[in-house]
Formats: C-alpha cells, structure tokens, sequence
C-alpha cells in the first residue's frame, strides 16, 4: 500500500484535480493507495479571512464566504456531469449552511478563539475530500471516503495540536483493516481532540497526516504530491538557479524544512523516519520528473551541502546582563518562560556567554516574548542585574544544510566569506551540535542576495557575475558597452565570468534591468528611462542589493566624483575614468583607499592616467612587491604631445590647438590641457599611488603660455591671446630646433618633490621620439635604478580608454 498526499495547488480547481485522478487511477492499478488531499488552493487563507472579518464586525466577510461558495460549485460543476453534480451540490451547499452559521455566530459575539478557528478551518478539507472523492468514484468504483478526525486523535491544543501517536495507530490500521477499497480518500489537516472537539495539526499540516497513516500502516511509499519537482537546493521561488535534490536523508530533509523549507512540513518527516519509510516529492504538473527521495541514507552528488533554505520574519531575542555571571538558571527560566507561552523557539546562538544569552522566535511571537520575560526577570531587572529584554526584528535566518559538513573543513570559512565579500550583515550565528546544519540570523532585506550567493557558492559551476551600474554614456562609456557586448560569451566561457549591466545613466535619464540591460538596445532604454539624480541612481544601486555591485563612473563630473564614499560604504565597488577624485585633497583620497579596504569593495581608476596603458597597475605591482619608486619621467598628455608634434615653423600654434580641439583631442576648453593642470593631475595622482603625500599645490607648475592667457574668460578670448602671441611660440619652437630638440610635455617626479612643464629634449631622449598622442611613463625604481621599466602607447582616445575600464572590471572579477 502506498500513500499520496496532493497539496492546495494540487486540488485548486477542477482541472488541477482531474490530473490528480489520472495519477490515482494509475497508482491504483498497482497497489491500494490511501490519498490525502488539502484544501483547495488558497482556500484556508480564505477561510482565517471570513473569520477575522466576522469578529471585527466587518460585513465584507460575507463577501469572502461567497467566494469560497462559488469556488467550490464550479469545481463541481466543472469536474462531473449534472446527473452526479446536483446530490453533490446538495450536500456541499448543506457543509456551506453550517459555516456560513458559523460565521455569523463569530460576528454576532466577535469572538474568534482558536478553538472556533480550528472548526471555520475544518471545512476547507472537509469540503474538498468530499469533491474529490464523488468524482474519483466516476473513474474507480472501489474508492470512498473517510473522515481524518476519526483517526487522528489529539491533544486539545488548537491550531497546533499534539498528537496521540498510539490511539492514532491503533484506529488507523483497524479502518485499513476492514476497509477493501482501492482508494480511500481522507481530508489532511484536521483531527480531532479527546474530548472531540475538531482540531488541526497547524499550517502545512496535511502532509503530516500522510504521514501519520503511512507510519501506522507501514506502507511502503509516502508521496508528497505538489507543484514542484522535488524538495529544491532553495526556494525555487527566489533562486533561479535552484534544482531538485534527488536524494536527501530524513535528518537534511527536517532541517531543511525547520529552516523554512515549506514544500515539506517539519513534523512530517518524524513518524516516516521511525518505520523508515521512504518519502518521495512529486510534482502533479509534472508527474514523470524525477523527484525528491527522502530515506534514510542518501547518495551525495554536490558535495557536502545539501540545500540552503530560509525562514522570514524572525526576531531575536536577548537577555543580557552582568547579574547572569556565575548564578545558574537564568537560560532554564528564559526557556521554560517562552515554553509555557506556546513560543516556538527557532534557534539558539552559540554566541550565548556567561552575561548574555540570545534566541530567535518568530516576529509575531516577539511582543509576547518581551512581555511574559520583562515580567518574569522584573526583580533582577529593577535591581540592573539584567537589562529589559532587547528584542530586534526585521530578521530572517539563513540555513546551510547537509549530513556530509562535519567530514569536510571549511565550509563555514566559505559561508561567511561569500555573505561578508556581499556585504550581509550576520547578527547571530548556531550551528547544530550534529554539524549538520550551520545557520546565520541576517537582515530580511539580504534575504535574497544572501541565498543566491551561496547558492551560487556551493551550487553552481563557479561562474561570477559581475553587476555593473554604468554613469555616463559619452564617447567613452558607449564604447565599453559595446566592448562588453562583444566580450560577454567570451568571458563567460573562458573566465567564468559572467558580466551583467544591470543599469545605465546619462546626466538626465537611467535605466536598469536586474537580468541584465539588453546591450544591443540600451539606446532607446535609456530614451525611455526614468530621471536621474546622483541620489535616486545609488538609491537604486542600493535598493538592488545585488552580490558584486559595481559601479562605473565614465564622467567628468565632479558631483559624480563626490558619490564614491556613499558605495562604497556599501561594499560596492568603484571604477572611475574620472579623475576628479583622485586628484583632490589628499584627505578625500586617502579616504576611498580607506573605504574601499574598510568594506571589501575596490576601487580602481586605471584610465585616470595614459588612458588604457596599464601604468597604475604596473605602478601597484611594484610597490606591493617591496620596491621603491625613486623617479618617474613621463609624457601625460595626448593632447599636448599631439600639439607639439605637429606645431613647426610651417604652421601657428593657434592654428594647431585648434585643430587638435576639432579632432576631440583635447578637453572642449584647451586651457585644461594648455595649462598643464591635467597633467600635474595625473603626476600627483602616480605619486600618491607610489606611497606619497602629496597635493596638487606642491607640484611646481610653470606655464609656457603668454602671460595673461589663462585669465582669458572665454575660449573665443584665449584664442585671441594665442593668435596674437604667435611670436611667442615661434621663438619657442626655434630655440628648441636651434639644439637640435624636441618639445615636450614633461611630468617629473623625483624624492618627492613633482614638477610637470614643457622641455625640450634632445636626440636621445627616450621622449624625442614620442609620436602623434602617445604617452610614455619612465618607472625609476630601487629595481630600476639604471634602466627604468617603461610604458609606451596610446595615452587617449575613446577606444583605449574603454579597453583601459574594462581591464579594471576584468581585474575586479578575477579577485
Ligand atoms: P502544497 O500546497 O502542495 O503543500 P506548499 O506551498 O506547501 O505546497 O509547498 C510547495 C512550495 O514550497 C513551492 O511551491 C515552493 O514555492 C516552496 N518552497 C520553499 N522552499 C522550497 C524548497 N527548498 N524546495 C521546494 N519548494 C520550496
Ligand atoms: N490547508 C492547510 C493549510 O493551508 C493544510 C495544508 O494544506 O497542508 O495550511
Ligand atoms: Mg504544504
């Protein structure tokens, strides 16, 4: 003999429940199957609501019972012809009399006691297996139905009632006893107390009534039948990436489903494991998939971690103070308090010492639990021995499950690595003496974030995703998203990591999309994006709360510049082209490398200098070796190289600067590139990198314009000053030839000490050759101290600068 137990959805409407009969009359062919069925779907949520209505006086109730009403008559009417249907609806319409008197008894006295809850809730059950069982008897005739209350006898604790295990075995293999039928259909849920009052054995409760009758018939099945294929890795609800667990013993499955996972009942496992019967999760959507085996050895395919699973709206509970030290049977009252107040206590933290100890209960649990303990210490309280209770909501707790963790190390390192690199917050922690579960007490906002993490962690073939938040999409910013469109499947394949743009922003408009923005399109998104503001982009960001953040600065924006802290702060990584922030006060600089440390997030501005040329990471690897930067010679700026390479006594200066301001090669005000100033930027920037304490006012800056020009107000103006001064120039431009020399662009930086200024260089210069917009960085170095290491290439242009980002966020998810 077998038993089934078909669930809610299962049974939720006449179509469901005809594919629970297809099963049944498959089933019964091989053996006589006992089948336990719930309420239709929804329908006890349904049921509490007519009841709590009621005894608030709320008419609407009626409402609500309609409802129910008319749910129940169309799955008749819909599930067997009206020859059959009319005595069925008699009957159902007689069941709904007696609850709809019910109902008004509750409202006229507004009472609604648990006791009275547990009959309004009987029905949902009661109702159901009557349905089923008429339009079984269609297909099999030896099928009937029985009433559970007469089996289950209980304690006459309402809505959660204890069960007399012996009574119970006794009256239910006398029924199978005499009873021939291939099938027997029986409501799950309910029961009914000595003194015979109806009961119900708590919310999930019909999969424990399966199992009550499988364990006092010694079947040879349990089958829980439902709408997933299996008990789940994770909430297949929250987790994608979640798959069914073929095998799982009784002892993960219990803890997995004490943990939250409510595909499975706690109590159900209990009376299955003593007979050692096995238990299968089956999905009646999908009846060939394989399934869930629960029994009591299980094959291990995915390592020592069995599943993850979660339980919300926790509380945790503390009592604390120095009173507690050395005198006994402060944790024996705490605990007997909560015991007699029906409180269910959920765990236990190791973290309980001599002058504190600390449980988890559910929320709607907590008020109680301060008010029954604030009185129960209000002595030891009022002497300040123990501080009042301290209860902290908004919690859930987060369990990693599996019989194999004890003969493996490691895995609570693994655990609380992948929930600190996501920034979630672990407030308490337990790990059951059996080793077979490790569980954490975590906001219920990183509920998520924190299951896919180690899911993805323990689960899944080790692939990263990176989360990027990208502002500005210029020249620059658009051509790393297409660099990064390009390269996706290529990064997934041979770095396993998988990188997701899941938002974008111009000045004006953002767009996100957690499964990633659509890069061929992110155009026309961003058209149709919300407005944006600094503030509202990292509200997003943050409200995401998604593993491995990153956010992509591609301005010039100083505002932008100013945002770093705020993600930081927030464990999410920054990658900036812009400069701003590097090059400010020593004080804020010093400030994000201190965040950044602080909160495991990187920082990383590669393109702050020679655009894609790998010079601070070159720089950094230095450093971080032992060695000692002594000097650093280089040519910055593309812009000016450009200019000097192609000023000759052919042309004017004021022509060439223009040219190089048509061909985008200098900032759309030149001043920032005639002036020196970007260049001392990226100086100051090389020397703070190489362990200096430096500000741009200590490096010498001497400008080689005529005096006067970079007052100019306008652009138009500063152009004037040059065209005038074209003497100037010339008479630079001739001395320099007169040697035989090259102008150049140079940044020092010598012990310390930085200037940046235009020289010119002779022959063998390694500067005199420099072309077109390259760059050229010189390492000096206590390693390097006869020949530097060098750096030579491109140092602008949208391309590089693109690629130069890019190999920051690469570098990023290879850490
Ligand atoms: P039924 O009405 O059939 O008893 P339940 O709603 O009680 O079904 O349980 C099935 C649901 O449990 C699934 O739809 C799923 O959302 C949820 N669930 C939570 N954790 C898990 C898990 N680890 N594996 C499978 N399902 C889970
Ligand atoms: N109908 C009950 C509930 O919703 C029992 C069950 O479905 O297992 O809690
Ligand atoms: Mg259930």
């Amino acid at each position: 003999m077998k038993v089934l137990k078909f669930g809610g959805t299962s049974v939720a409407n006449a179509e469901n429940i005809s594919k629970v009969i297809a099963i049944l009359v498959q089933e019964s062919k091989k053996q006589n199957v006992a089948v336990v069925v719930s309420a239709l779907g929804g329908v006890t949520d349904a049921l509490i609501k007519t009841g709590e209505l009621a005894t608030e006086k709320d008419g609407s109730y009626i409402t609500v019972f309609e409802n129910i009403r008319e749910r129940h008559l169309e799955t008749i009417q819909t599930l067997m012809p009206k020859a059959q249907s009319n005595a069925v609806i008699k009957t159902v319409e007689a069941k709904l009399e007696e609850l709809k008197n019910l109902l008004h008894g509750i409202y006229l006295i507004n009472e609604f006691s648990d006791k009275t809850r547990d009959k309004v809730l009987s029905f949902g059950e009661l109702l159901s297996s009557y349905i089923i069982s008429k339009a079984l008897k269609l297909k099999i005739e030896k099928s009937s139905l029985k009433d559970s209350r007469e089996l289950i006898v209980t304690d006459d604790l309402h809505s959660q009632a204890n069960v007399n295990t012996n009574e119970t075995n006794i009256r239910i293999s006398s029924f199978f006893k005499s009873n021939k039928d291939k099938v027997v259909v029986l409501p799950g849920f309910v029961s009914r107390s000595e003194e015979g009052e109806t009961t119900t054995l708590g919310r999930g409760g019909s999969d424990y009534t399966a199992a009550l009758i499988a364990s006092a018939l010694k079947v040879s099945d349990l089958e829980i039948w439902t709408d997933v294929s299996g008990m789940f890795t994770a909430n297949p609800k929250l987790v994608k990436q979640a798959f069914p667990i073929e095998e799982i013993s009784y002892q993960e499955a219990m803890e997995l489903s004490h943990f939250g996972a409510k595909v499975l009942y706690p109590p159900t496992v209990q009376p299955a494991l003593q007979k050692n019967i096995p238990i299968y999760i089956k999905n009646t959507f999908q009846p060939e998939a394989k399934g869930t085996l629960i029994s009591k050895k299980a094959a291990s395919k995915n390592g020592p971690v069995r599943g993850i699973s979660h339980v919300e709206n926790i509380a945790l509970v503390t009592l604390e103070g120095n009173g507690m030290v050395g005198v006994p049977g402060f944790s024996k009252r705490l605990f007997s308090t909560l015991s007699t107040a029906q409180i269910n206590v959920v765990l236990i933290t190791q973290a309980s010492s001599e002058h504190s100890i600390c449980v988890g209960v559910y929320s709607e649990d907590a008020k109680l639990a301060k008010r029954i303990l604030d009185n129960e210490f209000a002595y030891e309280i009022s002497l300040k021995k123990i501080k009042p209770l301290l209860v902290e909501d908004n919690l859930a707790i987060i369990a990693v499950v599996g019989d194999n963790m004890k003969n493996h190390q490691g895995i609570s390192g693994r655990m609380f690595r992948s929930l600190g690199q996501n920034n979630v917050n672990v407030r308490a922690i337990a790990q059951g003496a059996s080793e077979r579960n490790i569980s954490a007490v975590i906001a219920h906002k990183d509920i998520k974030k924190a299951l896919v993490s180690l899911h993805n962690r323990f689960f899944e073939k080790q692939v990263k995703t990176l989360n990027l938040f990208l502002v500005g999409v210029g020249n620059v910013g658009s051509i790393l998203l297409d660099q990064i469109l390009q390269q996706q499947e290529y990064l997934n394949e041979n770095l396993l990591l998988n990188i997701k743009v899941v938002g974008v922003s111009n000045s004006r408009k953002m767009v996100f999309d957690e499964e990633g923005i659509d890069l061929r399109h992110w155009k026309d998104l961003i058209k149709k994006g919300q407005p944006r503001t600094n503030q509202t982009f990292f509200n997003a960001v943050k409200e995401f709360n998604l593993s491995n953040s990153i956010f992509i600065d591609v301005t010039a924006n100083e505002d932008v510049a100013n945002t770093y802290a705020s993600y930081l702060k927030e464990s999410i990584s920054v990658i900036a082209c812009n400069k701003i922030a590097c090059s400010s006060t020593y004080k804020s600089y010093r400030e994000l490398k201190d965040l950044s440390r602080k909160y495991g997030a990187s920082f990383l501005f590669e393109t702050n200098v020679g655009a894609g040329l790998p010079v601070i990471y070159t720089l950094n690897n230095l450093i971080n070796s032992g060695d000692k930067i002594t000097s650093i010679q280089a040519v910055l700026s593309g812009s000016l190289n450009f200019i000097f390479n192609n000023f000759n006594e052919n042309n004017s200066f004021h022509d060439v600067v223009k040219q190089a301001q048509k061909e985008g090669y200098t900032e759309p005000d030149p001043r920032i590139d005639l002036s020196g100033v970007d260049v001392a930027r990226k100086i100051l920037i090389l020397a703070r990198e190489a362990g200096y304490r430096m500000d741009l006012k200590d490096i010498k800056n001497e400008s080689f314009l005529p005096k006067g020009s970079l007052e100019a107000k306008t652009t138009d103006e500063f152009y004037k000053i040059l065209k005038a001064n074209d003497s100037h120039f010339e008479t630079m431009y001739a001395k320099a030839k007169e040697k035989d020399c090259q102008l150049k662009y140079v940044a020092e930086f010598n012990e310390g000490k930085a200037a940046v200024g235009l020289k010119a260089v002779d022959k063998n210069h390694p500067f005199y050759n420099l072309e077109g917009k390259d760059n050229i960085v010189l390492f000096y170095s206590e390693r390097y101290a006869q020949q530097p290491l060098i750096i030579k290439g491109a140092g602008a242009g949208a391309e590089v600068t693109a690629s130069g980002l890019f190999a920051d966020i690469i570098t990023l998810g290879r850490n």
